[in-house]
């Protein structure tokens, strides 16, 4: 817009001016010195007020036949539009104590009343400054005329290519859809949405172009459909770098909608789920989730969503590898929101496939396990071994003093013979205690280290017991044994049933009062043979009772009540087990206790 110093002019004055539609400058010297708004919108201050509105305005006289009336003056006036030149009533008018300067108002020429000669020259001259491609063409397809763009496509002047058939320029393979456009258009008036296709320029390079079609048939003076094409060729090139570039992607990317609807898949998605990309299209992004993953991924989502633009999530889950197959992958998803972005609004998501990472991970995790939990069996091992040999060394020594001092005792000599007798009693008894422990010990770390091999043969029961009961002799002098063995016959291994039979008679002996009876008798059942101990001694409390058999277990008031390691049951059921029978043990507390020994039968 044109400024001049016009003291005439108040601000208050010109800001009036510019709020009228009406144009209004003003003329003094032959030229134009100022424009209101309308004014200058009409073109007045184009080219620094020589634009060809304001040529006209001066080039009219009136400013001068104002002046020399020394007043107002108005008439009809050719001024010029974009296409040709319209009479439009003007007014002048001298400027108040400015004799010299002239208000010229006029009603902006509109093309409401344009000729079609107008439109089209109005359009064409429109058309040469736009800076796509912009042709109209015939009902048939053919070029009417093109802006001086549509050279590039000719190789002549735009408006020579008339008659040129615009299918020619089309790639073959995007005809169809161009003539789909094209036949869209035809049967609707107006702006179609654009379609991409590919068009041959002069120089013979194929150009990715954004058409779009508006059907101006009806309209005089175009009477056909205006296309107007873009080149996009650097946007497609770019877009198939990137996809040929998310094609090469190990990683997978998925953009879901605000509805979590998958609205792209990446070729890649092939490496976790057994389908083509676009078959997920439009799929609800849950559909291939674990159910039990449904949850934290339906979190995940929400959370990026709700956190905005940018915000970014990371979730672990597995997805179906065919609908209903049952297998999963296990991938790692990291969600970003770029919904909000223009150029993508949606969710990206990148998946990546670690189900051989989690596979690898749970089985290191298992390893793990099973060699903390080794570590910890051996650690327990290790404290149970240091509690049995002090138990051992403890238990040892005392019978050992109590040998010692009765025959320091002995040594003496002119004791009464009944107190005599009495001592060497007590010294072959603690004896007898001594060697039972003796043996334990070795069987047992004999057991330990699986050095024991059983010969299983057929065995009497009754000679077995016998022989037991005189190898434990002094331990059980102070019960009445009770036998009640027939001739019962098992397959077993004679030291092996020896020691099972052994222990069972002395554990009797040491948890039951002296005078008490023990029962040892046996019984057929079919194919098996049933050995059973019985003793009318403390019992066993039932919470105690399954774990008499473990190793180094001794229940609460054997431990006041007789000496003892707690590996005698363990390696009597060890033993049981490796002659093929079964150990159990009924007992109620302060009654007494049955062990029963089941073996195979023999003969
Ligand atoms: P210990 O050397 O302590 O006798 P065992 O392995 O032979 O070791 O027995 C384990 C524990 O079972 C004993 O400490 C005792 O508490 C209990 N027990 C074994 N036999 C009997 C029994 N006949 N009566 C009561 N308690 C018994």
């Amino acid at each position: 817009m044109l400024e001049i110093d016009l003291p005439l002019l108040s601000p208050s004055a010109r800001a009036a001016l510019d709020a009228l539609s009406t144009a209004a400058v003003v003329i003094r010297d032959g030229a134009v010195q100022w424009a209101n708004l309308a004014a200058a919108n009409a073109g007045v201050t184009e080219d620094l007020g020589t634009s060809r509105l304001a040529r006209a305005l001066v080039d009219s006289g009136i400013a001068e036949e104002a002046v020399t009336a020394g007043g107002r003056r108005r008439r009809r006036i050719g001024l010029p539009t974009d296409a040709a030149f319209l009479d439009v009533d003007v007014t002048a008018a001298v400027i108040l104590d400015r004799p010299d300067s002239v208000l010229v108002s006029f009603v902006p020429p509109t093309t409401g009343e344009d000729t079609t000669d107008e439109v089209r020259s109005r359009l064409e001259a429109m058309l040469e400054h736009t800076t796509g491609i912009i042709t109209v063409l015939d009902h048939e397809g053919r070029i009417k005329f093109s802006n001086g763009n549509g050279g590039l496509l000719t190789g002549m002047r735009g408006t020579d290519a008339n008659g040129a058939l615009a299918v020619d320029f089309i790639h073959p393979d995007d005809i169809d859809t161009a003539a789909n456009a094209l036949a869209a258009a035809m049967s609707d008036s107006g702006p179609q949405p654009p379609v991409e296709i590919r068009i041959r320029f002069a120089d013979g390079q194929w150009h990715d172009m954004s058409a779009s079609t508006n059907n101006l048939l009806d309209t005089p003076g175009i009477e056909g459909i205006v296309v107007s094409l873009h080149d996009i060729t650097e946007r497609k090139i770019a877009e198939r770098r990137l996809s040929s570039l998310i094609a090469n992607l190990s990683d997978v990317i998925v953009v879901l909608d605000r509805e979590y609807q998958v609205t792209f898949a990446s070729e890649s998605i092939s490496s976790i789920i057994d389908a083509p990309a676009d078959t997920n299209l439009g799929m609800n992004a849950f559909n291939d989730i674990h159910p039990e993953d449904l949850e934290s991924a339906a979190a995940a989502l929400d959370a990026a969503v709700s956190a905005g633009m940018g915000a970014t999530e990371r979730i672990e889950l597995r997805l179906e590898q065919r609908p209903g197959s049952d297998r999963w992958r296990w991938v790692e998803a990291t969600i970003v929101n770029l919904l909000d972005d223009p150029a993508v609004e949606g969710l990206v998501v990148t998946l990546r496939d670690i189900t051989d990472a989690r596979h690898a991970g749970d089985r290191l995790r298992v390893a793990y396990e099973r060699e903390r939990a080794n570590a910890e069996r051996l650690a327990e091992l290790d404290r149970l071994k240091d509690d049995f040999l002090a138990t051992v060394s403890h238990e040892l020594r005392t019978p050992l003093a109590a040998i010692i001092g009765f025959v320091e005792l002995l040594r003496t000599g002119g004791l009464p013979p009944d107190v005599a007798s009495d001592l060497l009693d007590r010294v072959a008894k603690s004896g007898s205690e001594m060697r039972t422990m003796i043996e334990n010990v070795l069987d047992f770390s004999a057991i330990e280290a699986h050095r024991v091999a059983v010969r299983l043969i057929p065995i009497s029961v009754a000679e077995s017991v016998a022989g037991a009961i005189s190898s434990t002799g002094a331990q059980l002098d102070r019960h009445v044994v009770v036998t009640e063995c027939d001739d019962d016959v098992v397959i077993a291994d004679r030291h092996g049933l020896g020691h099972v039979i052994r222990n069972l008679l002395t554990n009797a002996a040491k948890y039951s009062e002296a005078g008490t009876t023990i029962t040892i008798r046996s019984r057929r059942h079919g194919p098996a043979v049933s050995i059973e101990v019985v003793d009318e001694g403390i019992g066993i409390d039932p919470s105690d009772q399954p774990l008499v058999f473990e190793r180094f277990f001794r229940a609460q008031p054997a431990t006041f009540t007789a000496r003892g390691t707690g590996v005698g049951l363990s390696i009597a059921s060890r033993y049981v087990d490796l002659m093929g029978g079964t150990i159990d043990v009924r007992s109620v507390p302060g009654r007494g206790s049955v062990f029963t020994v089941t073996l195979p039968a023999g003969g």
